[in-house]
C-alpha cells in the first residue's frame, strides 16, 4: 500500500476506542506502522490491530497505563524494539471525572491530571531522544475545547487540557531545531463513548451552542492529526481547533 506515511512508525496512546482508534486507522491508511496502546480494553485494541492489518499496514498492540511513567517508557521502548524507531507520537489517552470543584475528590483531580497531562510528558520524555537522533518527529497532543474555554464541572479536565496546550508551545520551541514539530489538537464535542455518556439534556444544551448544529466525528479529528503528519510540516506550537464553531 503506497502512502505518504510509508516507512513511518506511529505510537497512538488510547487507540483501542474513540478518537485514538480513528487516528491509528487513519495513519495506517496512509502507510504508517502503528503501535496501538490501551490500558484495559484488550479486545477493542486487538480489533483495531486487525482492522489496520486488513487495510494492509502493520500494527502491534501494547498494554500500558500511560499515567504511570514506567509504563509509558516501556510503551516507547517496545515500539522502538518492534519497528526500530518512532516518527509520530499521538498523546491521545484521556479520561474525564466530572464534578464541581466543591465535590471533586483528590482522586478525581489526580486521576485526570495524571492520565491526561502527565502521560503526555512521560511519553514525550521517552520518545524525544530517538527523534532527536534521527532529526525528525511529529508529536500531536489531544487537548480539547475545554482547555481553551473552561467548563462547569470540569476544572480537573480543563486544567489538564490547558496544560497540554502550554506544554505543546514549550516543547515546540525546544524541539524545533531537531525538526520535531509539536502541535495540540483541540476538538469540540465528538461522538465517542465519552460524549455518549452525557445525559440527553446536556447533549441538547451542547448542540444548541454549536453553530454547525452537530457533534464532530472521530474521523474528522483523525484527519487533522494525519494532516499534521503529512502536509502540515510548517505547523508547530499550534492549536488545531475543530469544534463546529462552538469556540472561536
Ligand atoms: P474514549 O472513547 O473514552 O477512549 C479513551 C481511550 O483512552 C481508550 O482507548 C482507553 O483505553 C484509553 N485510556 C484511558 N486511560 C488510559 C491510560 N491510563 N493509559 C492508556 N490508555 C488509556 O475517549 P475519546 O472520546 O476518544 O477521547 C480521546 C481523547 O480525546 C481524550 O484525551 C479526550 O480528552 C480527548 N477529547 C475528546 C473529546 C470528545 O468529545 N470525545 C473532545 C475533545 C477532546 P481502554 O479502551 O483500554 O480503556
Amino acid at each position: 500500500m503506497a502512502g505518504a506515511l510509508d516507512g513511518q512508525v506511529a505510537v497512538v496512546t488510547g487507540a483501542s476506542r474513540g478518537i485514538g482508534r480513528a487516528c491509528a486507522l487513519e495513519l495506517a491508511k496512509h502507510g504508517a506502522s502503528v503501535v496501538v496502546n490501551y490500558t484495559s480494553n484488550k479486545g477493542a485494541a486487538e480489533s483495531c490491530k486487525q482492522e489496520i492489518e486488513a487495510a494492509g499496514a502493520k500494527a502491534v498492540v501494547v498494554q500500558a497505563d500511560v499515567s504511570k511513567a514506567a509504563d509509558a517508557k516501556r510503551l516507547i521502548e517496545t515500539a522502538e524494539k518492534e519497528f526500530g524507531k518512532v516518527d509520530i507520537l499521538v498523546n491521545n489517552a484521556g479520561i474525564n471525572r466530572d464534578r464541581t470543584i466543591q465535590r471533586m475528590s483528590v482522586e478525581e483531580w489526580d486521576g485526570v491530571i495524571e492520565t491526561d497531562l502527565s502521560s503526555m510528558f512521560y511519553c514525550t520524555n521517552a520518545v524525544v531522544n530517538g527523534m532527536r537522533e534521527r532529526n525528525y518527529g511529529r508529536i500531536i497532543n489531544m487537548s480539547s475545547i475545554i482547555g481553551q474555554m473552561g467548563n462547569i464541572g470540569q476544572a480537573n479536565y480543563a486544567a489538564a487540557k490547558a496544560g497540554m496546550i502550554a506544554f505543546t508551545k514549550s516543547a515546540a520551541k525546544e524541539l524545533a531545531r531537531f525538526n520535531i514539530t509539536v502541535n495540540a489538537v483541540c476538538p469540540g464535542f465528538v461522538e465517542t463513548e465519552m460524549v455518549a455518556a452525557l445525559s440527553d439534556d446536556i447533549k441538547k444544551n451542547l448542540l444548541a451552542q454549536i453553530p454547525l448544529g452537530r457533534f464532530g466525528t472521530a474521523e474528522e479529528v483523525a484527519t487533522t492529526v494525519r494532516f499534521l503528519c503529512t502536509e502540515g510540516s510548517f505547523y508547530t506550537g499550534a492549536q488545531m481547533s475543530l469544534n463546529g464553531g462552538q469556540y472561536m
